[in-house]
């Protein structure tokens, strides 16, 4: 039987230090009516809590960790990097190498500027749409997730959905009032909102694959009409690939969709476990950003050498062959998991893309964030439980979707269904 005694006493002590004893809401376990679980190390597809518990990790940093935990060519890079310092105020080769790769794999970029997080990622990207087209509201998907930036914290997804805070206090209504929100996969209503409001909308954000609530991915052609739409109003469509940027496909969502955005966010995966995030698209818009042109965004610790150095060594290993891989080992887990589900006769929906992995404990088709919705809560939160004392580590909401890496073999997924059917076994 697994203890988690440490975790519970530095959870104890933390809630002290912190508001809810976490530095980010994803980390907490309310959701599943759960202390957190204090992790210790990790090393490929496995982690190790401060008990000295072993999981499977489907978690993987929520997404940066494609390759595994502590890989040895990220390791090695890092300690030869940090050996020389970790920060200069001032440019270093790094910089170039990973924004060269990004522009390489990245179909819509053309100049990117490297930043520290998703959420500044975004935030400086609708600031640059704004800026470009001189006007003023944004266009969002309701369920979907930015990060934390004012514009953006409406109707969003992830930790906001997951603890049922869709509008902040906090954000002014000023800023509120240019955020339009739409259904995801709703084209109709998007063009209600752009002849409603086309005249001042500077763009669309989109996820070009939904992950923060749950996984959804866009019906067929949803984001080409988005593409056909903001041509025809002169707005942006800036796709946040924070999430499937390098995730998705090897070439990102916008490659595997053959949809072309002006503007670009990643993070996560492009900075392999460091604190990474960027934004980038057309020379011509992004020559707008300081100091080559008067959109002001900056950041002490962007592009330092170590963030660029875990984010290149990450990206520099992932072929084309490793997304047919993640495809096909993402097939069996879900082949497995809907076959338990049927067995046990449990409500089972699953959306996924590659190794994006979105399980709903409902029989509704999950196109949006409405639908998403309609799964059952508590058997997600007892069925959470029961594959954490069975050593499976997931996301602790039913909003966030699961991860594989390259280093999840095909004995992580059969131990893993099998915890899903012993699970499923008891909770029914
Ligand atoms: N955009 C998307 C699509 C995300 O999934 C996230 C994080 N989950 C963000 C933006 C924000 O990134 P960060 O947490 O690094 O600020």
């Amino acid at each position: 039987m697994r203890s988690f005694e440490k975790s519970k006493q530095a959870y104890k002590e933390a809630v002290t230090l912190m508001p809810g004893g976490v530095n980010s809401p994803v980390r907490a376990f309310k959701a599943v009516d759960m202390d957190p679980i204090f992790m210790e190390r990790g090393k490929g597809s496995k982690i190790y809590d401060i008990d000295g518990n072993e999981y499977i990790d489907y978690v993987l940093s929520w997404g940066p960790l494609i390759i595994g935990h502590a890989e040895d060519h990220v390791v090695e890079a890092l300690k030869k990097v940090t050996e020389n310092g970790t920060s200069f105020g001032a440019p270093t080769i790094m910089e170039n190498k990973l924004a060269q790769l990004v522009k390489e794999r990245v179909p819509s970029i053309e100049i990117v500027r490297m930043v520290s997080s998703g959420t500044e990622a975004t935030m400086a990207a609708i600031r640059l749409a704004r800026g470009y087209t001189n006007r003023n509201k944004i266009l969002k998907f309701e369920g979907s997730y930015h990060g934390h930036g004012d514009s953006l914290l409406i109707k969003a997804g992830s930790g906001v959905a997951t603890l049922g805070l869709p509008d902040s206090p906090g954000v002014p209504q000023g800023i509120a009032q240019n955020t339009i929100t739409v259904p995801y996969n709703d084209l109709d209503g998007v063009k209600l909102a752009f002849e409603k409001y086309g005249d001042d909308l500077a763009g669309i954000i989109v996820e070009p694959i939904a992950g923060n609530m749950g996984v959804v991915p866009p019906i067929p052609g949803f984001l080409e009409g988005l593409r056909e739409i903001t041509e025809q109003y002169g707005a942006l469509l800036i796709f946040d690939e924070v999430m499937t940027g390098f995730r998705a496909a090897y070439n990102c969502a916008q490659g595997y969709f053959n949809v072309t955005p002006d503007l670009t966010c990643l993070g996560k995966v492009i900075g392999g476990g460091l604190p990474v995030g960027a934004y980038g698209g057309k020379a011509e818009i992004m020559e707008k950003i300081a100091p080559s042109g008067p959109v002001y965004q900056a950041g002490t610790l962007s592009g330092n050498p170590l963030a660029m150095t875990a984010g290149y060594e990450t990206l520099r290993q992932l072929t084309e062959e490793d997304y047919q891989e993640f495809n096909r080992k993402g097939d069996l887990l879900e082949d497995g998991f809907k076959k338990a589900a049927s067995k046990y006769n449990i409500p089972f929906t699953v959306n996924r893309a590659g190794s994006m992995i979105g399980f709903f404990f409902t029989n509704e088709k999950v196109i949006n964030f409405e639908t998403a919705r309609t799964s059952n809560l508590q058997f997600f939160a007892e069925y959470y439980r029961e594959m954490a004392l069975q050593g499976i580590f997931l996301p602790p909401s039913q909003f966030e979707g699961l991860f594989l890496s390259k280093a999840h073999t095909d004995e992580d997924i059969e131990k893993t269904i099998q915890a899903a059917e012993k699970a499923f076994a008891k909770l029914i």
